[in-house]
């Protein structure tokens, strides 16, 4: 375990409505993202993840709780002490197209940030970090005299990647970053990201809906519902060894590579409820296989299954 560049403590962000109805899209979450670690957080559409991701980006202010990079907490600062840490927290998209002007030239969208955070000392050096950074993400040389419209979606995303690196930061977070592209470009993003992990010793957050993708490069797996983490452990831990049952189900529905091999599809009964109208107990008891009559009334606490594997469900 490396020290923590990312620690994201108790956080909330609820949403107060019209008829006193509180939304609960994050609903008190911890985790913690290593040096050089990739994190995901994956659930279906509407768990609260992607609000995590903007809350970390200071996009949307939190309810409660804290979020610290390096130690300082960030979501209480603001200003010139808010800019000096933002340099080293970057986002990737899942639409690039729409985080990259189109107006602008490849080589002014990645030199944006150099210049935004001072990162180079002259024009030259400005252009050679741009050339650099357009050879690492493996667009063409003549990259960056081209305008975003002139790429596929997957060169797009290499320009949105080489626009994050620009900043030299220490954690980018990827918010469902693949998820708009073809199974082979998506594969190719994916080992380009690794790569950049390993080369430059960046913290990945990966938001993803997509397990089989997120199988293949995470270090840990944080697996969301209704707002809260019910199941946090290594990648071995949430893909050989799932303790919750909603992970089980998650992990189920994974198509196997081999069609010859089958798996038991554990099928979850009806939808995720509304997160205006949280159920008692488990959250996930209206729609778990193995709901028990405690299930409705208490709500099952995180505890450890396995070393840094916590479980919050009260099956044994
Ligand atoms: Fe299912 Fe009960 Fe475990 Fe919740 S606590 S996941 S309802 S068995």
């Amino acid at each position: 375990m490396t020290a923590p560049i990312l620690e994201v403590r108790d956080l909330s962000k609820h949403y107060y409505l019209k008829g006193n109805n509180t939304l609960k899209a994050v609903d008190g979450v911890s985790f913690d993202v290593g040096a050089g670690e990739t994190l995901s957080l994956v659930g279906e559409s509407g768990c609260g993840k992607s609000t995590i991701g903007r809350a970390i980006l200071r996009l949307v202010p939190v309810t409660s709780g804290s979020i610290l990079i390096d130690g300082k907490r960030i979501d209480t600062l603001s200003g010139a002490r808010l800019r000096t840490l933002r340099r080293r927290f970057q986002v990737i998209f899942q639409d690039p197209f729409s985080s990259l002007n189109p107006r602008m030239r490849v080589r002014d969208i990645v030199a944006e940030p150099i210049r935004n955070f001072k990162l180079a000392r002259s024009s030259a050096e400005l252009n050679a970090q741009v050339s650099k950074l357009i050879d690492t993400v493996r667009l063409p040389s003549d990259a960056g005299g081209r305008f975003p419209h002139e790429f596929s979606g997957g060169q797009r995303q290499r320009i949105g990647i080489a626009k994050a690196l620009a900043a030299q930061p220490d954690l980018i977070v990827c918010d469902e970053a693949v998820s708009a592209l073809d199974v082979s470009v998506k594969a190719q993003i994916v080992n380009l990201l690794q790569d950049l992990q390993v080369d430059l010793g960046l913290s990945l957050l990966f938001i993803s809906h997509d397990l089989a993708v997120v199988e293949h490069m995470t270090h840990r797996v944080a697996v969301m519902y209704l707002g809260k983490i019910v199941e946090i452990g290594t990648r071995e831990q949430i893909f050989t060894k799932p303790h919750h049952p909603y992970t089980k189900a998650l992990r189920s529905a994974v198509p196997l590579p081999d069609p010859m091999v089958k798996r038991e599809r554990i099928t979850l009964k009806g939808d995720v409820p509304s997160p205006i109208n949280i159920p008692s107990g488990c959250r996930f008891h209206t729609r778990c296989p193995f709901a028990l009559d405690r299930c409705r009334k208490e709500e099952p606490a995180p505890r450890e299954i396995s070393a840094r594997h916590l479980s919050a469900c009260h099956l044994d």
